[in-house]
């Protein structure tokens, strides 16, 4: 096991482009409750809404802003982690380093690295008209909306305005993709950090780089179907991991 922590340090040091793909298992140490081993119920009494609901029924719309306040109340105390901070370390110093994650928690995010940081599943921070595409900011959309009313677009006066994460049957979108899988084959090493490796598309740009020639690292504190592919898996949590690579 010494030498795989000796050559994640040197891959992290090192000047080949780098693409990490980060799941629940990067926050989980920062007191998020992951989505799939929940104990304390919280993601099921904020149920999520699917996207066909939300179109269809204005109380659908109304439970599902209201599921999104809420996660973004608990997400208010959480800080970066870290392993957060280690890579946004790494994406500094490469410009063709990126991080792909499947985190809505914005916990990665970097004001100038930004462009660096592809988050496959949106952010609870970012707030989207479904017709016009206008930004809003969550928080300050939700506090505008007068009671009772329903959440239309104050550009368009048309479309329903909805949080940037993607929800239950809505696709992910088509640019964000293809910037991941870019990120991907350009990639000299891919490494995985927290995610189980078990949902698609995430796990497809694993064999994504690898056929173009990276070297995959799996960190997971539990094996993944794709370890196999793998040149370097360390089954660990993250934090435990940093403490021998720091
Ligand atoms: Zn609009």
């Amino acid at each position: 096991m010494d030498t795989y922590f000796k050559a994640l340090k040197q891959i992290l040091e090192g000047k080949d482009e780098i693409t990490f793909l980060s799941g629940a298992g990067l926050s989980t140490s920062a007191g998020l409750p992951d989505f799939r081993s929940d104990e304390n119920g919280f993601w099921k009494q904020n149920s999520p809404v699917h996207f066909k609901d939300f179109l269809a029924k204005k109380e659908f719309r109304k439970k599902s802003w209201q599921n999104n306040i809420a996660i973004h109340k608990k997400l208010n105390n959480a800080e970066p982690t870290k392993m957060h901070n280690l890579v946004n370390e790494v994406l500094y110093r490469g410009i063709k380093n990126f991080h792909i994650t499947q985190n809505i928690d914005g916990l990665h995010r970097d004001k100038i690295k930004k462009n660096n940081i592809i988050e496959l599943h949106g952010s609870i921070f970012k707030a989207k008209c479904l017709q016009c595409g206008a930004e809003y900011d969550t928080l300050e959309y939700f506090d505008n909306l007068k009671a009772g009313a329903d959440c239309l677009c104050s550009k368009c006066l048309e479309g329903f305005v909805k949080v940037s994460t993607i929800s239950f049957g809505q696709s992910l979108l088509s640019d964000t993709l293809e910037k991941a899988k870019l990120a991907s084959i350009n990639s000299k090493f891919f490494i995985v950090l927290g995610s189980s490796l078990k949902v698609a598309p995430a796990n497809n740009f694993v064999r994504v780089a690898q056929n173009n020639g990276a070297k995959i690292v799996i960190l997971n504190k539990d094996p993944t179907p794709m370890d196999d592919y793998a040149d370097i898996v360390i089954n660990d949590c993250l934090e435990n991991i940093y403490e021998q690579i720091k």
